[in-house]
């Protein structure tokens, strides 16, 4: 099974390129989708949450109180650490288990929608990676325009993450998202057009 990882930096366009993707029926595994899965109620996750950070992060209903969980850790470093290591397992694991899924049923072809690609060391098991490119402009304003956020907002969120410039290094094919969403989406097709002869 032939594993597909698209990654890129805030607002570079991960999500608009993983929703063409999507259209082209190619299934995908969504690493939030799985962040948020791993801490349903009565999970093991969840659990090991609980364990560590105590009941008072739990809604009475037994769903994660995201605000006080975040209260806690936002405080606090080495709570941080500690709830990354604890979520960092689970997440993997059940990566991991959505991977075999995918393979014991014959896909030819899976993509890993996953947005720390290369900090969390994912790219080291995709056959191709994919990254999404803007330039530092581009990534600005588009971040400024989608979240309402003042520049030095934008540059903060954009500085708090590996640049593209060091992202595009790692990369099979740099997909250049400075253009129009057609050129973004014809870039995309033209890729998977090569890809799918050597499946
Ligand atoms: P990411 O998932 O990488 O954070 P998004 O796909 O959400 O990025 O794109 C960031 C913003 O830029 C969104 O508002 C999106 O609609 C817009 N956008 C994406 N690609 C283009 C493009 N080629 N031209 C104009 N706007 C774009």
């Amino acid at each position: 099974m032939f594993k597909l990882g698209i990654t890129g930096g805030i607002a570079s366009g991960k999500s608009t390129a993983v929703a063409w993707l999507k259209q082209q029926h190619i299934p995908c595994i969504d690493a939030d989708m799985v962040a948020r899965e791993v801490v349903e109620p009565n999970t093991p996750g969840l659990q090991a949450i609980v364990k560590h950070f105590g009941d008072t992060v739990l809604h009475t209903d037994g769903t994660l109180h995201r605000e006080t969980l975040g209260q806690i850790v936002f405080h606090n470093d080495n709570e941080r650490l500690k709830l990354n290591e604890i979520l960092t397992g689970y997440i993997r694991a059940r990566i991991m288990e959505l991977t075999c899924q995918y393979e014991q049923n014959g896909e030819a072809l899976v993509m890993y929608d996953i947005p720390l690609m290369i900090e969390g060391s994912w790219h080291t098991m995709m056959d191709a990676l994919w990254v999404i490119y803007v330039t530092k402009d581009t990534q600005i304003n588009r971040l400024m325009h989608r979240n309402n956020y003042s520049r030095e907002d934008a540059l903060a969120r954009i500085h708090s993450q590996i640049s593209l410039d060091e992202k595009r290094a790692y990369a099979t094919v740099v997909i250049d998202n400075n253009g129009t969403e057609q050129e973004l989406y014809n870039q995309l097709q033209s890729a998977y057009t090569r890809l799918k002869v050597n499946l």
